[in-house]
């Protein structure tokens, strides 16, 4: 059985008003017993919500880390930072940090070295753009980005990855994939890890990202090889971020 996972990315979005209102909605919230979920928000509001969700199952995790543990990087914060604060997962990948701040693969990769050294689980975000899904190359953008990752792993390292497929064109824009492409491609994502091993395969968690919300969560949720969701926009939305956990059950 695979632990479900809702992640809420608020990006450079959020404040301590809306830090407060989650932890009081996810105080005495009913949420499925088997599901994890978490909240990223930005690096300032982390102390706050650590005291905000202590008594909720919410989980907090970082939208970024640096690969190093310290040192003259202005404006960069590390993994054994992040982990005084009580982050349990960073992504890496994201398509914003590899468009707008020009992550390579192999930054993305030291990254995510980075987080499991301190025990942070990372998510790998990985995704094609339209013109890419539009050419025909979905399945060997997305192979490309998960295999310069994975096959630089040790087996047990892998075993502590979680991949979020985000299809470049369905993030912020209100266009979902539709539950067939996402499962297309997590199926996809799940036989390459296959051909390192069957095993882990089966155990590795898949989130779907992309205009997510609580409309359209349950029927890309039962998808087969859907783990659970990266949810941006509506994970700004207590309530709907409620919902969208409430349907990961
Ligand atoms: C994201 O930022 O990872 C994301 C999926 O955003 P949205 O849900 O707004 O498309």
């Amino acid at each position: 059985m695979r632990t479900p996972l809702i992640a809420g990315n608020w990006k450079m979005n959020g404040s301590t008003e809306l830090v407060e209102a989650f932890g009081r909605t996810f105080s005495s919230a009913a949420l499925p017993s088997s599901l994890e979920a978490a909240i990223f928000p930005p690096y300032p509001y982390l102390e706050a919500a650590r005291r905000a969700f202590a008594e909720t199952p919410l989980r907090l995790g970082a939208q970024t880390l640096n690969p190093l543990h310290s040192g003259a990087h202005t404006g960069e914060v590390s993994g054994r930072m992040l982990r005084e604060f009580g982050v349990c997962y960073a992504l890496v990948g994201h398509s914003e940090r590899r468009q707008l701040y020009r992550e390579s693969d192999e930054q993305v990769h030291d990254r995510l070295l980075a987080a499991l050294g301190v025990d942070i689980t990372p998510v790998l975000c990985v995704g094609e753009t339209l013109e890419e899904r539009d050419a025909g190359h979905t399945m060997q953008v997305v192979l490309r980005q998960v295999g310069y990752v994975m096959a630089r792993l040790e087996p047990e390292q892998r075993e502590r990855v979680i991949i979020a497929y985000e299809p470049v064109w369905a993030i912020g824009t209100g266009r979902t994939a539709t539950p067939e492409q996402a499962q297309e491609v997590m199926a996809g994502i799940r036989d390459y890890q296959a051909g390192f091993d069957r095993d882990l395969a089966a155990a590795l968690r898949l989130l779907y990202g992309g205009s997510m919300n609580a409309g359209n969560a349950a029927e890309l949720l039962a998808q087969p090889d859907i783990d659970g969701g990266l949810v941006g926009g509506a994970s700004l939305k207590v309530d709907d971020f409620l919902a969208i956990c409430q349907s990961a059950g």
